[in-house]
């Protein structure tokens, strides 16, 4: 028997995947032209199905990047001349932080505890506000009510947002965006190996006068080149053909299942898995404990003890689940939540920590 993984990225891959593999290499895709017209379509047609499956609005553009990491980095390079502002809610937030100090801009850093001050007041000559909406080193999820009420507040101001650990399960506003990144490996259940950026007009109108002002904005994957080559379907670099020939095919997929049902899943796994450590209360302790700020695609909790006998005993059974993250590695479990993962799937995962627990 395979092992069943509810690491945090890469995952689960759905099982699917291997049959669109054999399919590409019948197809040869891997050896296809990235300038050719086979790959210009698969373009096409995996743009048109995300933007469909997420109702990413017409005028939005979207990119492929290498991976979520890069999203980071393209956001800060392009749209920001000066000053950012980052609502830290762990790890991943402190490193879009840190990206946007890498590139010399002057970076704001404002904390998030619990629910403190989750929208707060944002200074005069910030260009970007980056929200990390779920992070996948805390289990912190920003809620969508507050990236509203963030852009309504701020209008003028661009907000990034990074979905790779939520998406596609989050229902998000994309008025609300104007930076969006992700890469595959996590809910959508793919191999790794791609990154997507979805960026409005307005951040495309910012992007053009940051690089008019002579900023730095990079070459190879600056807004420009990024939009010279998307026009036609293509991307600079040699990219990674077969991770968007599978794209396609899950989207497709997901499309067939329909959004609304594959996202009813994960709340339905996500309630039952908070509701298991909560009756094992005396083992665990939830690392988020206000529910509107639980991630429902990453479970974090803190395991008396230690973390490291039950990720063990969970291995012997062929059940891989994920340490902490950072220096909470020996400390908590995080367990993915994503939509490759099915309700039996889960029934095995409870049914391993009952076990392990005895
Ligand atoms: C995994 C992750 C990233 C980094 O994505 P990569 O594809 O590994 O570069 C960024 N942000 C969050 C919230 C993540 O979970």
């Amino acid at each position: 028997m395979h092992n069943l993984y509810f690491t945090v990225g890469p995952s689960k891959i759905f099982p699917s995947v291997s049959k669109y593999i054999a399919e590409a290499f019948e197809h040869e895709i891997p050896s296809i032209s990235h300038r050719g017209e086979k790959f210009q379509n698969i373009v096409h047609d995996t743009i048109s199905r995300l933007k469909r499956l997420l109702s990413i609005p017409d005028t939005y553009r979207v990119f492929f990047l290498t991976s979520g990491t890069e999203g980071m980095e393209r956001i800060v390079q392009n749209c920001v001349q000066t000053q950012s502002f980052h609502i830290v809610t762990g790890a991943f937030g402190t490193k879009f932080y840190n990206t946007a100090l890498g590139y010399g801009k002057k970076a704001i850093e404002h904390r998030c505890v619990e629910s403190s001050e989750l929208v707060p007041t944002i200074p005069k000559g910030v260009e970007l506000i980056a929200v990390t909406h779920n992070d996948t080193s805390t289990g912190f999820q920003f809620p969508t009510e507050s990236l509203t009420l963030l852009k309504k507040q701020n209008p003028e101001v661009l907000v990034a947002v990074d979905v790779v650990s939520s998406i596609p399960h989050v229902v998000l506003d994309y008025s609300t965006a104007d930076c969006v990144f992700f890469s595959i490996q996590k809910g959508f259940g793919l191999p790794a190996g791609l990154g997507v950026l979805v960026v409005s007009p307005q951040a495309l109108e910012h992007g053009a006068a940051v690089a008019a002002s002579g900023t730095s904005v990079g070459f190879h994957h600056s807004f420009a080149e990024l939009i010279k080559y998307g026009d036609k379907n293509q991307t600079h670099e040699t990219p990674n053909v077969l991770g968007v020939y599978l794209f396609e095919k899950i989207l497709e997929e997901m499309e067939t299942v329909g959004i609304e049902t594959i996202r009813r899943g994960v709340d339905a796994r996500a309630e039952r898995l908070y509701d298991f450590f909560q009756e094992h209360a005396d083992h665990f302790t939830l690392i988020q404990r206000e529910k509107n700020l639980q991630s429902k695609t990453i479970v974090v909790a803190e395991v008396r003890g230690g973390s490291k006998p039950l990720i063990e005993a969970l291995k012997k059974e062929g059940i891989v689940i994920g340490a902490g993250y950072g220096a909470d590695k020996e400390k908590n479990i995080r367990i993915a939540n994503f939509p490759a993962h099915t309700d039996s799937d889960l029934e095995r995962l409870m049914a391993g920590l009952e076990s392990a627990l005895s």
